[in-house]
């Protein structure tokens, strides 16, 4: 063992990268609200602690993979929380939470002696498992150096955006918001495309090597619209969530925005018409509902 790395926060992306430091070359302590979730890394070896304060005393690393900014301000800062621990030097924030969060938060570690290293992911569960996923890294680069054996064997690509927390999130928020912008303007074409009287699988495979393709396109729509599965990787209130912080960021920047602020006014009308955990991919219904029709394989022609 050379170090004892925490990680809180094992939803559908902290339970995969947590997964994958399992065994390695750390011991890996876990916490999370959910005992199930915490089950599940006991069977893989991992060490549980009873709170955030715990994992503080014991972990030198730790990682946080929490749902919304609130949360990771809570979790991080709380009175006899985390940031009171002991034993913690420095703490990889892989949310995503804008920056406002990001650098007060930053600032109020630093000022315990605390580094931040602002460090969102992308690439979704699929590249969580794999360990291939994409991250923006901002921090002082001796945090930095010191997280980055751990991030390697999470992910494929590590961008080092700056040296300040917060610069991370901001470019998290720009490919979120196009995320969530590519996401609705193809859902939106392809029912077109069903109700013109095209075949869905036929759209997708000449999408697939023409100018309109994008992630939605190539992964998104292949595996879990087409055969009418949505999996649960991506709740759509966290998407919403993301897309509410872009464009909040981006005003407050002075930048212009018209189709963001569109898709923005779409999400918040549609997701009043699903479960908001549910996937985003369920975002394609609202548009199936109006159109009368569904995206889906022609009969007798499921791949
Ligand atoms: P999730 O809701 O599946 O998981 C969040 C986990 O945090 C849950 O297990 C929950 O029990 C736990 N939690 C909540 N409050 C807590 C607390 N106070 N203390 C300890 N644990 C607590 O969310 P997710 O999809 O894994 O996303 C996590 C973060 O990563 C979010 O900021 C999200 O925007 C971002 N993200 C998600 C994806 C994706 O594809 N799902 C991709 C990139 C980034």
């Amino acid at each position: 063992m050379t170090a004892t790395v925490g990680f809180i926060g094992l939803g559908q992306m902290g339970s995969r990268m947590a997964a994958r430091l399992v065994g390695g070359d750390q011991e890996l302590n876990v916490f999370d609200l959910d005992e199930h979730a915490v089950n599940r890394l006991i069977t893989l070896g991992a060490v549980s602690q009873d709170s955030p304060r715990a994992i503080g005393d014991t972990c030198g690393i730790v990682l946080c993979s929490l749902p919304r900014p609130e949360v990771v301000e809570r979790v991080l800062l709380a009175e006899g929380g985390l940031s009171d621990g002991h034993a913690v030097k420095t703490i990889v924030d892989l949310s995503t939470t804008g920056s406002k969060v990001t650098e007060r938060v930053g600032a109020a570690l630093a000022a315990k002696g605390i580094a931040l290293v602002d460090a969102p992911v992308s690439g979704g569960v699929a590249a969580a498992e794999a360990g291939s996923l994409t991250f923006m890294i901002a921090g002082d680069p001796d945090a930095r150096s010191q997280v980055a054996p751990v991030l390697a064997s999470l992910g494929t690509h590590l961008f080092v955006i700056g040296d300040n927390p917060g610069l991370g999130q901001k470019m998290k928020l720009i490919n979120n918001m196009l995320c969530a912008a590519n996401a609705v303007t193809a859902f939106e074409a392809l029912v077109a495309g069903v109700k013109c009287g095209l075949d869905a699988e036929t759209m997708l495979d000449v999408i697939n090597v023409s100018s309109g393709r994008s992630f939605i396109s190539t992964d998104k729509v292949p595996q879990c619209v087409l055969p009418r599965t949505f999996p649960p990787r991506f709740a759509t209130e966290l998407l919403l969530k993301d897309m509410m912080l872009g464009v909040d960021e981006a005003l407050a920047a002075d930048a212009p925005l018209w189709m963001m602020t569109s898709a923005l006014q779409f999400m918040s009308e549609a997701i009043n018409e699903m479960d908001p955990a549910d996937d985003y991919a369920g975002l394609i219904r609202y548009f199936e509902r109006r159109a009368g029709v569904e995206f889906a394989p022609s009969k007798g022609q499921e791949r």
